[in-house]
């Protein structure tokens, strides 16, 4: 099976760069940022804030994610519900990053990633793909753009799905998950040493994903 890395940054085109990449080359795509908004999701249901003062493991007992593919999208669900709307939100957002410094977190979700390439040509995006699930990727890319570039488009997906956004509270919002991200104990963000880093700052989406489709079947050849 083929298998391609794509870790960045929040906010810096992955996601919408994968879904159109995965479509070109026909493989599956797999956010697996959905995944930990998911789990996040649940803890936040409880009531749960982000110091996260509780028993982590008692409530990853509670929590049982799938992901299953309608018409070629991911749906994550949590607990056989489908929330993959519901997890788009700036609170989960910032829940997503708390939980996903939890080591028990991390292992919790890591087994699914794996087997999911395991079965697939799948093109991955997350943030330790590369590094940690899919150390032998046939290719890694770290896709990056600047802070206030990847800002301005966050708040126009915010926008989007009817969530007022100010700039200034989502550039502050990004550069915390930044730190946050790349800062933690375990899997931190940082792009693998034999990754390709790729800058989308100035480009459109479609220049984006064409030139890193060149790059993907120059390097598959
Ligand atoms: O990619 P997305 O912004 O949806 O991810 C939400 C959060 O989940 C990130 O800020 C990061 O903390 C965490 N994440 C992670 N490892 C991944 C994917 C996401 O830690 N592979």
């Amino acid at each position: 099976m083929i298998s391609i890395a794509l870790d960045g940054p929040a906010g810096a085109g992955k996601s919408t760069i994968a879904k159109a990449l995965a479509k070109k080359l026909g493989f599956i795509y797999v956010d697996t940022g959905a995944l930990y908004r998911a789990t996040a999701l649940k803890f936040i249901e409880k009531g749960i804030d982000t110091n996260l003062d509780c028993d982590i493991d008692s409530i990853l007992k509670t929590v049982k994610i799938d992901i299953r593919f309608i018409g070629g999208a991911q749906h994550v669900f949590l607990n056989d519900a489908d929330v993959n709307d519901k997890i788009r939100t700036s609170n989960v957002s910032m829940m997503a990053s708390a939980v996903s410094a939890k080591p028990p977190v991390r292992a919790f979700l890591l087994d699914m990633q794996r087997q999911l390439a395991k079965d697939n040509n799948v093109l991955m995006d997350g943030r330790d793909i590369g590094t940690v699930v899919l150390p032998d990727a046939t290719l890694k890319f770290f896709v990056t753009a600047s802070a206030e570039e990847r800002a301005r488009r966050r708040v126009i997906d915010l926008e989007a799905i009817g969530e007022k956004a100010d700039y200034n509270s989502v550039l502050e919002d990004i550069k915390t998950r930044d730190y946050n991200d790349s800062h933690r104990e375990i899997a931190p963000l940082k792009p693998a040493a034999d990754s390709i880093v790729f800058d989308t700052t100035g480009n459109t989406l479609e220049q984006s994903v064409e030139k890193l489709y060149e790059i993907i079947n120059e390097r598959l050849k």
